[in-house]
């Protein structure tokens, strides 16, 4: 039989339905796997570790496993029941610790569980433990966990990519049959590409933000991270949904059967080609399983429509500014007043915010901090923040305008393979620029899709982005589909890259 941690999440839900495997023996299996790779809070990754996963709790993801099995037993049974999955540390959960990567939350325990995890509980999908992230999903390789970094199951000496880092890597490497990621500018999309995965961001507002540590508010959204499109569907299906009362941006449309158009033919299907997603920052070997990407498409008989987005370099200062703004707000909320870390002895209360703030946040949050206060200040408001939101506005119409031509737009994730670990960790700005791609749809707020095509230089995987308009997922997820159905990237594991 295949081992557990080969099959799919299709795959396994069918096992578990037909009792062919009990949610205990599958937890227990998959749990073996991630003690191996923890990142133990405060002491970097080790050895064979690659320090995705940063909290386990056995007792707690057994007591969840017996549930399934009885509910599997009286005919109850959720569509994911006992299917395991792990949640990015960003979610709150109340049977784990939740840090969002921070030292500010090293302690922390939420009193409840996010939406999206409940949802996906309800399912009947059991968590086997929190998974590592850049802290508070600032950034792109996972390097800014206060925890450790991460390694890529691909390549030990690369970065996963980020914020979603361990979700990545935890998927890749096959401790996890799924994860759920956040991404705001990338950082769902970005990891999966880098580590040979799929992942979906959904359109802003179809998942609830209650419950998910805000970064930048107007731009956070979740979503899963599988190894198929199948997959994804699936746990798409399972955590979108209106959240009124919790969520008020949550958009107020019903759940949707994501995995409905999957089999439709592409036949026909116009996909969009932004001229200015594959210029002179395109790396050679990313191009190259791009393009022959398009053409499998092309083979199944979908048409390419050249077009333009013409402000796609704007969106390296307008998400930099605005998503600081934002994050320069929310993160007003760790005072050492309320919960996480509070400096011991301070001198008076203000000696109390400004030590807790300087002990509790990593130097990137730090900088954000200070940007995003900078450009909300008197007197640069409207020279940053509002001009930033006049070209987030038009960056938005700039996709409208160019739906009128095709039904999907596709293109490369990141301009480069994962880099090494280190090799930009000074460097904020090349970070920044290496969110290209993903940013635009994420300030238009449009639902993306990241699938494995092929491996570039170092033998990495390479992501194709599908990018659709506003509450297009299962048209995106189709499409993918199509394309793994007929290509077997999305099969290939670390360490077998032949
Ligand atoms: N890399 C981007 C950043 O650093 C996106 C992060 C994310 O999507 N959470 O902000």
């Amino acid at each position: 039989m295949t081992a557990l941690h080969d099959l799919s999440v299709a795959a396994l839900a069918a096992e578990l339905r037909a009792k062919r495997v009990s949610a205990v023996e599958t937890a227990q299996h998959f749990l073996a796997r991630a003690a191996h790779h923890t990142a133990l809070l405060g002491a970097p990754a080790e050895g064979a570790s690659n320090g995705a996963f940063v909290a386990l709790n056995e007792e707690a993801t057994l007591a969840q496993a017996r549930a399934a099995d009885a509910r599997l037993a009286a005919g109850t049974a959720g569509r994911l029941e006992g299917v395991p999955i792990a949640h990015k540390d960003i979610f709150v959960t109340r049977d784990f610790p939740t840090t969002a990567g921070s030292k500010m939350l090293r302690n922390y325990r939420s009193p409840f569980d996010a939406t999206v995890v409940a949802r996906l509980a309800s399912e009947g999908m059991v968590t086997l433990g929190k998974l590592n992230c850049d802290e508070f999903a600032m950034g792109s390789g996972n390097e800014n966990s206060a925890w450790s970094a991460v390694r890529n199951p691909w390549d030990a000496s690369r970065i996963p990519g980020g914020s979603s880092g361990g979700s990545a890597a935890a998927v890749a490497a096959r401790l996890t049959p799924a994860a759920t990621g956040t991404d705001t500018g990338g950082s769902i999309r970005q990891p999966a590409s880098f580590c040979g995965i799929t992942g979906i961001k959904p359109t802003y507002g179809r998942a609830s933000r209650y419950g998910m540590i805000a970064y930048a508010s107007s731009l956070d959204q979740a979503g899963p991270m599988a190894r198929s499109a199948e997959d994804c569907a699936l746990l798409l299906s399972a955590l979108c949904g209106p959240d009124p009362d919790r969520d008020s941006t949550s958009l107020d449309v019903p759940a949707e059967d994501f995995s409905r158009d999957l089999q439709r033919p592409i036949q026909g299907l116009r996909i969009g080609i932004p001229a200015e997603f594959f210029g002179e920052g395109l790396a050679a070997d990313v191009r190259g399983p791009i393009e022959a990407a398009l053409q499998a498409l092309v083979d199944q008989g979908a048409v390419r429509v050249p077009l333009h987005l013409p402000r796609t370099e704007l969106a390296i200062p307008v998400y930099y500014i605005l998503a600081p703004a934002e994050a320069s707000s929310n993160l007003s909320r760790f005072d050492g007043v309320k919960f996480g870390h509070r400096t011991p002895n301070p001198a008076d209360l203000i000696d109390m915010y400004k030590k807790t703030r300087a002990e509790g946040f990593g130097d990137e949050v730090k900088r954000r901090i200070m940007i995003g206060t900078y450009v909300l200040s008197h007197g640069y408001y409207d020279a940053y923040y509002l001009q930033a939101q006049k070209i987030r506005r038009m960056i938005a119409s700039d996709f409208q305008q160019a739906f009128t031509q095709c039904d999907v737009i596709a293109g490369p994730v990141t301009p480069t393979v994962a880099w090494k670990i280190g090799e930009k960790s000074d460097d904020p700005v090349a970070n920044y620029l290496a969110d290209i791609f993903t940013l635009p749809a994420s300030l238009a707020g449009l639902p993306g899709l990241s699938l494995p095509c092929g491996l570039g230089a170092g033998g990495m995987p390479v992501g194709l982005q599908l990018i659709g308009n506003y509450l297009n997922e299962a048209r995106l997820l189709n499409v993918a589909h199509q394309y793994q159905t007929a290509t077997d990237w999305h099969t290939r594991q670390p360490g077998a890259t032949a």
